[in-house]
């Protein structure tokens, strides 16, 4: 019996090929699904050779590399290259975000392929099995929970004597109705799993990092949270011989040294977290990993041994900074301990990820000003990732079960569920129909908020702190806060577009229009904030978007990425650098406001604009010299003519300061700040 495994698609939510080819679609689409890597593992040790079909790739195939398909023909397409496999049973990975599309590529394939049989695993479909095998009758079977254990049997049935009711955790479809049987044993000994099988996808030639399972389950309750349905609350670690000899494996096989260590919860246990970081330590390999945690289950100690044994970054779900909703979503956070746990986890130099929720039924804006508090304490910290998700209902949560007859589908939905501009059509068809298996693309009633103020927010601070970072810190230290400085600009916005929702908001938010209209807001309402920081920031901002048009302008027609310079050339700044003449000192200003002090230093600095490793945008003071030397190479003047302007900034003799200048050229051109024209 031939098995073909189906990844959960990621990238699917972007129907514009250029979003979908943007460098933060294409990273999380190029993550490994260890689900679905770990059974092609297990069957693989069983001598099935499984084959393993990656959506996301298939995705990019067809609608990047391949522009002139249209998306509403993916799932067919898709559909057909699956079962260009010709496997018997064809199992799909699913998540919430993607389970309309994985649900049609399913039909489509059962089509194509009438005698195989289809099953569907992972978090999704186990929640909502019943519903979806009463909806979708080309689904043949849903194997809940942990299938590890629980694939093989299906497998051994499906190719013998079919006794469907003796595999545990499967729902499927009798003669007499849809049958459920009892939940599968959870796997105590997580030891007793393969290494993923990345040898079969190739996903890891090349890459950087790898993920890389630490363990299972979390024993907490949030009422938001779906991972408890999927793991039962089962806290399980892998021992720390076993990740350990798994990160070595990688890293002699593929030549990775960072990982990704994915729990739900890594921190529960202290004891085990600490064993697991003396073990790393003591085998004096330096790996670099990663992981999530809750700010209640570190402290300075813990934190400074993961520091010491490779931790790089940690995920921290802080998710409101309410102690009222603290209580109601029983998450039950310390939030002055957060805090600690934040600024302590940036001062030992790991990068935190702050994930915060809008949206609670039970929110109001002071809630909301609480969490906006958490989410601004966590932004002053240079390497942190903040983030406000609005609450998507997640099925078999306590917080759908409550309010699962008042969702209502609104065109943006939570961006846990959608982040594109344009929303799929036939996958609205199934969630208008099917809201009992869909219900995360619904938004819940939010009484005490505006909803369409929310979903804005979400979007507004993921751009503004991307570009905005630390005006947004300054405002924000300067007024009552940042919510109220959004309320502000909103108000404004809506009078400058008023015709703005949906996919056409989301993507005004990601053009630079947005930030030239912010920056225009703040200078008209400066002296609402009036701070020496907000003046200094809003300079910088003002000459950088000054610098970026006049830039755009410089001639660039016949630029060649020269390794020397002739005389005939015409030096042309590159395009991500630009050179500012400011009146204050940015980096004394960004300084200040780390350490919760504003405060802004007068002083004629001079910097040129680079980029950082992930392409952002980076301040760097240069001396007035450089400065003149890049503002001389604008595509006009011959190479010649430009020693001779700068010669003039040089002493002694005319061919040493001709020499001096044509040297300094050359630098620029070996440091990729200058182009050539020939
Ligand atoms: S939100 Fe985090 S702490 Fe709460 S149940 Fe989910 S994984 Fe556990």
């Amino acid at each position: 019996m031939k098995c073909c495994l189906v990844t959960a698609a990621v990238a699917t939510d972007f129907e514009d090929p250029d979003d979908a080819a943007t460098r933060q679609v294409r990273e999380v689409a190029a993550e490994p699904q260890l689900g679905i890597l770990t059974l092609a593992a297990v069957l693989d040790q069983r001598g099935m050779a499984p084959r393993i079909f990656n959506l996301d790739r298939a995705y990019y195939e067809y609608l990047v590399d391949q522009r002139s398909r249209s998306v509403a023909g993916f799932a067919r397409w898709a559909a057909s290259r699956i079962a260009s496999s010709g496997a018997d049973v064809f199992g799909f990975g699913t998540i919430c975000s993607s389970y309309p599309v994985t649900l049609r590529i399913a039909g489509h394939l059962k089509r194509e392929a009438p005698g195989c049989d289809i099953v569907l695993g992972g978090p999704q479909a186990s929640i909502v099995a019943t519903e979806t095998l009463a909806a979708f009758p080309f689904v043949d079977f849903i194997l809940r929970g942990e299938a590890d254990q629980t694939l093989p049997l299906l497998l051994d049935e499906l190719s013998g004597k079919r006794r469907l009711s003796a595999v545990p955790g499967l729902s499927w479809r009798s003669p007499s109705g849809i049958q459920r049987n009892a939940d599968a044993p959870l796997i105590e000994g997580l030891d007793s799993l393969p290494l993923p099988a990345y040898g079969l996808t190739g996903e890891l030639d090349g890459a950087g990092g790898a993920s890389l399972e630490l363990g299972r389950g979390c024993p907490f309750g949030c009422t938001f949270c779906s991972t408890n349905d999927f793991f039962r609350r089962r806290f399980r670690l892998k021992s720390p011989e076993r990740m350990l000899a798994d990160m070595r494996a990688i890293a002699s096989r593929f030549g990775i040294r960072s990982f990704r260590l994915i729990h739900d919860m890594f921190t529960v246990d202290r004891r085990r977290v600490a064993a697991f970081c003396d073990r790393l330590i003591q085998s004096g390999e330096e790996f670099a990993w990663s992981t999530s945690a809750r700010t209640d289950c570190v402290d300075e100690e813990l934190l400074g041994l993961m520091a010491r044994a490779g931790c790089q970054g940690l995920f921290f779900g802080v998710e409101t900074g309410s102690p009222r909703l603290q209580k109601v979503i029983e998450k039950g956070l310390d939030l002055d301990r957060a805090r600690a746990a934040i600024d302590t986890t940036a001062r030992l130099g790991m990068s935190n990820t702050v994930s915060l929720i809008a949206g609670f039924p039970e929110e109001t804006w002071d809630d909301l000003r609480e969490t906006m508090d958490i989410y601004m304490h966590t932004a002053r910290h240079p390497g942190s990732h903040p983030q406000l998700n609005v609450l998507a209902p997640v099925a078999g949560t306590p917080i759908h079960a409550r309010y699962q007859h008042q969702m209502v589908l609104e065109e943006l939905c939570s961006d846990m569920s959608h982040q594109g501009r344009i929303h799929n059509q036939a996958d609205r068809d199934l969630i208008r129909r099917y809201p009992e298996i869909f219900p995360n693309f619904y938004l819940l009633p939010t009484p005490g908020l505006d909803r369409a103020a929310c979903l804005e927010l979400r979007e507004f601070l993921l751009a503004a702190t991307a570009r905005l970072r630390w005006l947004l810190v300054a405002l924000h230290r300067s007024s009552t806060g940042i919510l109220d400085v959004f309320l502000l600009w909103r108000r404004h916005r809506l009078a400058l577009h008023p015709g703005l929702s949906g996919g056409s908001l989301r993507h005004y938010y990601i053009q630079p229009v947005f930030r030239r209209d912010f920056v225009g807001f703040v200078r008209r309402k400066v002296a609402r904030f009036d701070s020496p920081a907000v003046r200094a920031l809003l300079d910088y901002q003002e000459a950088f978007l000054k610098a970026e048009t006049s830039d755009a302008r410089l001639p660039r027609k016949g630029c060649t990425p020269a390794r020397r310079l002739r005389a005939s050339d015409k030096p042309v700044r590159a395009r991500h650098v630009h050179v500012l003449q400011l009146d204050w000192d940015i980096q004394a200003v960004i300084d200040s406001l780390k350490a919760g002090q504003p405060a802004a230093v007068r002083q004629p600095v001079f910097y040129r604009t680079g980029l950082t490793p992930d392409d952002d945008i980076r301040l760097i003071r240069i001396s007035p010299l450089l400065a003149r030397a890049l503002e001389t190479c604008n595509g006009r003047r011959t190479v010649q003519a430009c020693v001779t302007d700068l010669a003039d900034c040089f002493a002694g003799s005319t061919t040493l300061r001709r020499y001096a200048a044509g040297y300094l050229l050359k630098n620029l051109l070996a440091e990729n700040l200058i182009e050539c024209r020939r």
